[in-house]
């Protein structure tokens, strides 16, 4: 496994393997790889010729308060996992490198990123599409791999991707789950084993609204207040959000709940910051 740490070094490497017209795979992350990352690189490994992935805590879509400087680095596992898993090159950038000086162009979505996770991470978003989109530009992949368990995120790529014209395919894992049921994250080593213990109650107040849906054609007020009590019973310090919205345009969605519909989470353990989703 190569490991590249600047642009023009991935560019070079990237149009020797174009030359060769074989098939890019790209899984970007911010490391602290588990499970639900690797997932996302085996199923590039299998269905292309080169796989790349990155490693990049990208400050853009950190807002002021957040846990930039504390977010979990462990470059040396990361690598030996990427490498045991037959990725071909690990692009592991540094900001001064990537971005330019006074980096002062940014990719927005109008529509979506001000909900959800956008209404409370200021420019979150922003930082995501853009970085997201220098990376393409870069490692010009054929698929690029993104996890369901950040919805909101792999939503706003898919329509950055049609929006945008870029020539790739979106390939969206389904989320990875500890065998309790909480969604695996980086963010978890924050958790003490208390809150690791709590925090099982999301993925288990959402698994009971599918069977409310089932049973009773719930509507969104009778899913928020019902899993919103579960959550605050078990040991959840605050609900950020619970909305429902539409699959197919991420919108908010009111009165019954319909079959295409996606519920949204985020909940705080001390000052950890989860969240999940189910689709209905
Ligand atoms: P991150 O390192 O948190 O930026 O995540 C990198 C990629 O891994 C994103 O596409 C995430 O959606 C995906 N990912 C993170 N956690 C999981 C999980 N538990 N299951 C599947 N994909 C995940």
């Amino acid at each position: 496994m190569k490991i590249i740490k600047t642009a023009s070094a991935l560019t070079k490497y990237i149009s020797s393997v174009k030359s060769s017209s074989k098939t890019i795979g790209f899984v970007p992350t911010m490391g602290a790889l588990h499970d639900g990352h690797f997932s996302l690189v085996q199923q590039s490994v299998k269905q292309n010729d080169v796989t790349v992935v990155s490693i990049f805590v990208n400050p853009l879509q950190f807002g002021a308060n957040e846990d930039l400087d504390a977010y979990p680095r462990t470059f040396k596992e990361d690598s030996e996992g990427l490498r045991n898993r037959n990725v071909d090159v690990l692009f592991f950038p540094e900001y001064h490198t990537f971005y330019t000086q006074s980096h002062q162009t940014y990719v927005t979505n109008n529509a979506v990123q001000h909900l959800y996770c956008g209404a409370y991470r200021n420019g979150h978003f922003d930082g995501v599409l853009t970085v997201v989109s220098k990376f393409f530009n870069v490692v010009q992949p054929n698929r690029a791999y993104f996890g369901r368990k950040d919805y909101q995120q792999a939503y706003l790529i898919k329509k950055m991707v049609v929006d945008l014209s870029y020539p790739i395919k979106i390939v969206l894992g389904k989320t990875v789950r500890e065998k309790s049921g909480l969604a695996m994250s980086s963010r978890n080593k924050y958790l003490s084993d208390a809150q690791q213990t709590n925090a099982v109650s999301i993925s288990r107040g959402l698994k009971k609204i599918l069977a409310m849906h089932k049973l009773q054609n719930s509507t969104v007020a009778k899913i928020k207040k019902s899993i919103e009590k579960d959550l605050l019973v078990s040991g959840a310090d605050s609900v950020q959000y619970i909305e429902v919205a539409s699959r197919e345009t991420l919108l908010p969605l009111s009165g019954k709940v319909v079959d295409t519909a996606v519920v949204l989470v985020a909940v705080f353990y001390g000052t950890t910051r989860l969240i999940d989703n189910i689709e209905i």
